[in-house]
């Protein structure tokens, strides 16, 4: 697939999850939710930085938050291209997609779960990401994510703006806006945040809905993913694996778009990982999409004991 081909893509599934009709309060909320955010990269975003030269880049570590931003954004894309090719005096036939990769940044210095890293480069390849790897293009120099962003901007200085798929339920996710500047001590760009007002309940829907490949972590227990060091699956969906009830998303499942009844597309886990968990021990979790407590999303972000 070409960027443009996963763009109209994006859009597509995007316009029929928003085309859903009687469908559950969750998809409803999640409609207003992806109406939204679209609303946010479409007129704010879109009318301040162009898309198509570098001055918007976009932050993907593989997690779910970014990775139905980047649903949205591919699909948001595919929308400007469109408007574009309405407005022009030439007929569409002549008219190219404007861009082969999008811009996009894995900060990558703390050690991770190989299953994670090999879903960010399997959906780097699908989405077309050129994807700076601050390991891969800097070693392992830099100390801390800020001095990661600074080597990224010197190798990048046309950075403008820089999305990122974090929610207000995040840890000081409260305080944050949709577009703002970094913080004192961060490089300077913008930090644009359209996901805020998305609760995990939300996030799910809609990804579960895309039919898009899903992090195995996932499926494992796993609601939150950051290094090896200080993850676990979570406990709160410990246990309850030989009993399993239905989860909420049903409906998402069975008219998953373009994949209707073929279950969940988790990719399989790293062999590594799956003896890493079964050192944990035998107990079993549902998997990540059973949960949808925002305040217990993160119990499984915990220094674990050596
Ligand atoms: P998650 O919940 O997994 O991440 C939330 C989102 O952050 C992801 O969806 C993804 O878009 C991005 N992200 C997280 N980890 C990575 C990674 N390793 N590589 C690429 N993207 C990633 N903190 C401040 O205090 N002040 C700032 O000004 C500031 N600016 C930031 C700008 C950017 C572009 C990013 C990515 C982070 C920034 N942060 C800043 C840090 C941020 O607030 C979080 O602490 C950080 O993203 C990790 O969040 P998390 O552990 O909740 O991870």
């Amino acid at each position: 697939m070409t960027l443009a081909d996963i763009s109209r893509h994006c859009y597509e599934l995007t316009q029929a999850y928003l085309g859903a009709q009687n469908a559950s309060s969750i998809v409803q909320e999640t409609q207003e939710a992806i109406r939204e955010t679209r609303a946010i990269i479409l007129t704010e975003v879109f009318s301040r930085w162009s898309p198509l030269n570098g001055e918007i880049s976009f932050s993907y570590n593989g997690g779910k938050d970014c990775q139905v931003l980047l649903l949205l954004y591919l699909g948001c894309l595919w929308e400007f291209f469109a408007l574009q090719v309405s407005r022009s005096q030439y007929a569409a036939a002549y008219q190219r997609f404007p861009l082969q990769n999008l811009f996009s940044v894995y900060i990558d210095l703390a050690e991770t779960f190989p299953s994670l890293e090999t879903f960010v480069d399997e959906t780097a390849a699908r989405y077309e990401l050129s994807l700076y790897s601050s390991r891969r293009e800097h070693g392992a120099q830099a100390s801390d994510m800020a001095a990661a962003f600074s080597d990224f901007l010197e190798r990048y200085p046309e950075t403008q703006a820089i999305l990122i798929g974090v929610r207000a339920t995040d840890p000081f996710g409260e305080t944050l806006k949709p577009v703002q500047k970094t913080d004192k001590g961060w490089p300077d760009f913008y930090r644009v945040q359209p996901l805020l007002h998305w609760r995990l309940a939300h996030v799910w829907s809609f990804l579960l809905y895309s039919g898009e490949p899903v992090c195995g972590l996932y499926e494992h227990g796993f609601t939150s993913i950051g290094s090896v060091d200080t993850t676990l699956p979570n406990p709160h969906l410990r246990g309850l694996g030989e009993t399993a009830p239905q989860h909420k998303f049903q409906w998402e499942v069975e008219h998953s778009y373009g994949t209707a009844g073929s279950g969940i597309n988790a990719r399989p886990l790293d062999p590594s990982d799956v003896s890493w968990l079964a050192a944990l021990g035998e107990d079993k979790y549902l998997p990540g999409w059973y949960l949808t407590d925002d305040s217990v999303e993160r119990a499984g972000r915990i220094k674990r004991k050596k």
